[in-house]
């Protein structure tokens, strides 16, 4: 659900019709909404409140890698929302936009030692360690901070999962985590640092996750390794069951509550008496987001023999903006922000980029479209801005936060000049 809805024909974010956003920033433009991102959170707040007996005091962290927009992170850091992070960047993001540092959560398959010691200055919650070898590292680095800093052992449960093989990262040759019996190893290996406090498990098996079935074998996958543990005389109190759950992308009712999967971990860590963590990215960001673009052109192809012909709908954003369906096929809907009456055609939706994969969709049935007329991809709130380049010299598309009545532009257009200046040239040209 989300709050991007029709008023008088023409859509709208919240109380902010697009057409006069699209007047004052210009196209392309990612639009986020306040209320959607409220919502998200507090559904999934709420329902892992319910459960509390289960799931203890459980810390929600936004997978920041999902949008790290600061007035994305602060509005979302306002509600208690804390930060998954994989960088030294993404840490800096959640720190400034307002997340406590005993919030934040730092995962990532290949953390360096500058970024290891700036996570532990920065008195982050736990850091989710996902191999032996930075393991090593870690031990190293906390030695000459004379910090001894929480850690969780990511799990790789053999269990990939997620809307594409691109997004899959708990399967057997993912570079994810490590296998069950190097966990235990590195457990115990952790504990016997002075330098390091285990506290718990992490375990993230992809993304765009539709079914609750693998989630819930790889969180049973942690249980046993939390039981194991414990029976070798470690003490577990913290497990991470990272983010993954889809969301509709295509309008469908078919993707697991909020509540349904609340209550699957409830099931499966009742009486562990551990704390939860989740990572949500998609499921808190994706449906609050649109990108709003302009029709450059309809590029019409006649057809010819035993070819048939095709419409071209050329938009303003490109595969530079919106990458998600060059990277890995993934489904938006399209929304004519004033639909015009007529009959439904045929469209090839692509950018302007000089790329083939620069298509968004093949064939999809749209009204009527015409050159200078605004759409909106849908659901593009999460992993959208993000992914996001200057390929093709075109400037960074810009990011509007609306909140009722009122929008700010949270992240400005470059000028050409702007872009140019990061380039100084050399002094011998
Ligand atoms: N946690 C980790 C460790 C991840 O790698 C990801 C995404 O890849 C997420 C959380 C967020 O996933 P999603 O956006 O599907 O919830």
């Amino acid at each position: 659900m989300h709050h991007f809805d029709r008023i008088d024909g023409a859509l709208h974010a919240e109380g902010v019709p697009l057409e006069s956003l699209a007047e004052a920033v210009g196209t392309p433009a990612y639009v986020y909404s306040t209320a959607t991102l409220t919502r998200h959170y507090g559904l999934l707040r709420e329902a892992v409140d319910a459960h509390r007996d289960a799931l203890g005091d459980a810390l929600i962290a936004f997978a920041v890698k999902a949008n790290s927009n600061l007035s994305v992170l602060a509005t979302l850091a306002r509600l208690g929302c804390g930060a998954d992070t994989v960088s030294e960047g993404e840490i800096r993001r959640a720190l400034a936009a307002g997340v406590p540092g005993d919030r934040i959560i730092f995962s990532g398959v290949g953390k360096t030692d500058a970024e290891l010691a700036f996570a532990i200055d920065a008195g982050v919650r736990q850091i989710n360690v996902e191999s032996g070898a930075e393991l090593d590292r870690l031990i190293a680095v906390a030695s000459s901070r004379g910090k001894a800093p929480a850690i969780a052992i990511r799990v790789n449960p053999k269990i990939g999962a997620g809307g594409h093989a691109k997004i899959t990262t708990g399967g057997a040759t993912d570079k994810f985590g490590v296998p069950v019996e190097e966990a235990i190893d590195l457990y115990a290996r952790a504990s016997a640092s002075p330098h390091l406090t285990p506290v718990g498990l992490a375990c993230h098996i992809g993304s765009q996750i539709t079914s609750l079935e693998p989630m819930e074998a790889a969180f049973r996958t942690l249980r046993e390794v939390v039981l194991t543990l414990r029976a070798n005389g470690h003490s577990v109190s913290r497990l991470d069951l990272g983010g993954g759950l889809g969301v509709p992308y295509h309008g469908q009712t078919d993707t697991p509550s909020i509540a349904d999967y609340a209550a699957m971990c409830a099931r499966v860590l009742e009486g562990l008496g551990v704390e939860a963590a989740f990572e949500p990215g998609r499921l808190l960001a994706a449906n609050a987001g649109l990108l709003l673009s302009r029709v450059i052109q309809i590029n019409q192809r006649a057809s010819s023999a035993g070819e048939d012909g095709r419409r071209f709908l050329v938009l303003d954003a490109g595969m530079n903006d919106l990458m998600r369906p060059a990277l890995y096929d993934a489904f938006h809907d399209l929304a004519p922000v004033r639909p015009r009456e007529g009959e439904r055609l045929a469209y090839d939706l692509v950018g302007p980029i000089c790329e083939s994969t620069d298509v968004f969709a093949r064939d999809r049935m749209l009204p009527p479209l015409q050159a200078g007329d605004l759409v909106a991809f849908m659901s593009a709130g999460a992993y959208g801005a993000v992914l996001a380049s200057e390929y093709n010299s075109r400037p960074l598309v810009p990011e509007v936060l609306v909140d009722g009545a009122r929008w700010a532009v949270v992240r400005s257009r470059p000028s050409y000049d702007e872009m140019f200046e990061r380039e100084p040239r050399a002094d011998w040209l």
